[in-house]
């Protein structure tokens, strides 16, 4: 997978390119990666990239001509690779499309600053129109940074457990279940006994119930288009009277009782 990012600022990506997951990819040849000035594609003697807007206004629009050359020479050696403009008027980033983008050869991403790029590079250049979220940055760095990072981890090989990304939050829709690790107890609140147990398969089970059940609490949307599987439902029937419980039976004999039938 090849990340050509088109930038008035390339030295933001320096240190990008240097810690975590992103270098440990870069070395082992899984992923390649270049930060373009596109300065070094614009006319004259101050290698201007920006210009007043044509009707007035304030703020400064990045010019059309230095972005059209810095796509094109991005083409000729990536022809295959999808173009991605970063922009707050973009369809929202999600892990699905991060998905979809690990599919392509590579990515070239463009980056914009002030109030954005000349419309004609969007309508002839431009494959993809992203956002990262309904939110107005300085510049698409960073936007690019987070795409860059959430499509490497897609690509196999780049994450050191087997089959990590395919457990994340967000795949198949759910979110991940909770994680702990020492001390066994903090300030009065213990480690859920079952994964202390040593019984794998008891522990797979709580996961993916834990997993199911906070999806349903935190983001229910997520489960609109997910048809639930009749284990899925029984899962949270069992969870629903599970709490029914606690509740009839705190109303009926308050807190005390409680801690002390469990
Ligand atoms: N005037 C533009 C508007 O209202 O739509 C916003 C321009 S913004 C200040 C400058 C650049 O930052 C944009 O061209 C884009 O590249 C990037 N940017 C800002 N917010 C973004 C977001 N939520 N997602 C992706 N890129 C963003």
């Amino acid at each position: 997978m090849n990340f050509i990012v088109l930038t008035i600022f390339p030295e933001l990506f320096d240190p990008f390119w240097e810690y975590g997951i992103i270098s440990r990819a870069i070395k082992r040849n899984k992923i390649n990666v270049s930060a373009v000035n596109i300065r070094d594609f614009a006319a004259g003697k101050h290698r201007v990239t920006d210009d007043r807007p044509y009707g007035g206004g304030c703020g400064m629009v990045m010019k059309a001509e230095p972005l059209a050359s810095a796509i094109r020479a991005a083409k000729i050696t990536n022809s295959s690779a999808k173009t991605v403009l970063l922009t707050p008027q973009g369809r929202t980033f999600k892990q699905n499309l991060a998905r979809e983008f690990a599919s392509h050869k590579g990515l070239i991403l463009v980056c914009g600053r002030y109030e954005g790029v000349d419309e004609r590079i969007c309508e002839e250049f431009i494959d993809y129109e992203i956002s990262i979220g309904d939110y107005i940055l300085t510049g698409g760095e960073l936007a690019a940074m987070v795409i860059i990072e959430a499509v490497t981890r897609m690509v196999p090989g780049t994450l050191g457990g087997v089959d990590s990304a395919g457990k994340d939050t967000f795949s198949d829709n759910l979110l991940e279940h909770a994680h702990y690790t020492r001390p066994r107890s903090l300030e009065g609140e213990d480690v859920p006994e079952v994964l202390l147990s040593g019984n794998h398969k008891a522990i797979e089970k709580w996961r993916f119930e834990t997993s199911l059940i906070r999806t349903f609490l935190k983001r229910r949307d997520l489960l609109k288009d997910r048809p639930l599987s009749r284990q899925e439902i029984e899962i949270l029937k069992k969870w629903c009277r599970d709490i029914e419980k606690i509740i009839h039976t705190q109303s009926l004999f308050g807190f005390d009782a409680l801690s002390g039938s469990q």
